[in-house]
């Protein structure tokens, strides 16, 4: 296997020279994977589908740190590919690709309509799958890359109301799974994260009945921060992670077990 080179700094990780791209970095679990890698040198291309992406880019960038922005809907095809390009005209490669973002629509099976059904598939599924269609053929050309896709506790235990949601997560373990058998010998490594219950403006939506309902099951009795998420995400590109591929990492406080 190709040697992956994210030297250490004082007991620090480095991944100057490095590109790493996260998808959904305008906010949340996104933008805090994002500042963690733009903090460790490397260089970051964020997306969202908006203008924030950009606001969010400006807040990084404030801090002396080498990060673009791209907005666009990374469920397109064309949009996935142009993300991809865009970030080698800018950077020069891909070395990380952090599949990140994700919506939900959740429902009651009942009342759930055809079309929440598609774009929580679409966007949470099918956009992982774009992105590293596009982004791996660079990976391998020069048979290094780590692929990180963002699943959920959900993904494995499935939740009311969440059938699509839950649908498109564990999509992502069997994609990922299969992405890393398919490239484990040029050198990439694939994995996928499964959260648990995150303060974002995700979970921020939900009411404080399910969020007391969530807090009583967690043994580690509080909810996840972003950084917290970040700090994996960051372990998993890095050379200390150079043996796991085709791995689901749960980080839920040991509410999933
Ligand atoms: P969030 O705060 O709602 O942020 C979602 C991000 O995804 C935003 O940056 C958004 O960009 C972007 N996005 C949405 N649709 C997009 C599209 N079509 N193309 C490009 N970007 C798009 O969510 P979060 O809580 O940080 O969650 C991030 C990921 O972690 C998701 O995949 C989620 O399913 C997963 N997760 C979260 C939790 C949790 O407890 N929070 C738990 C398990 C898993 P714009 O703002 O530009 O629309």
């Amino acid at each position: 296997m190709a040697e992956y080179l994210v030297k250490e700094v004082s007991g620090k990780m480095d991944f100057k020279g490095k590109t790493v791209i996260v998808t959904g970095s305008s906010r949340g679990i996104g933008f805090a994977v994002a500042s963690a890698f733009a903090e460790l040198n490397a260089n970051v291309m964020m997306t969202g589908t908006g203008e924030s992406v950009h606001k969010a880019c400006e807040e990084l960038r404030k801090k002396g740190f080498n990060v673009s922005s791209f907005a666009g809907d990374i469920s397109d095809a064309a949009t996935a590919q142009s993300l991809i390009d865009v970030t080698v005209d800018t950077y020069g490669s891909v070395d990380v690709l952090v599949n990140n973002a994700g919506i939900t629509r959740d429902k009651l099976l009942i009342r759930m309509e055809e079309e929440d059904w598609d774009d929580v598939l679409r966007i949470n599924l099918k956009g992982t799958f774009l992105c590293t269609k596009a982004a791996i053929r660079l990976m391998m050309k020069k048979r290094s890359g780590r692929i990180i896709n963002i699943s959920s506790i959900v993904g494995l235990m499935g939740n009311v109301g969440q059938a699509n949601y839950a649908a498109s997560k564990a999509g992502i373990i069997g994609f990922t799974k299969s992405i890393a058998k398919e490239f484990a010998s040029r050198g990439i490594t694939c994995n996928a994260i499964a959260p648990g219950f995150i303060e974002t403006s995700m979970t921020d939506a939900l009411s404080e009945e399910i969020k007391e309902m969530y807090l009583k099951g967690i043994p580690l009795g509080r909810f996840g921060t972003p950084s917290e998420v970040a700090d994996l995400a960051v372990f998993l590109a890095s050379d200390k992670a150079s043996y796991i591929t085709g791995q689901v990492i749960n980080i839920d406080g040991g509410l999933y077990m």
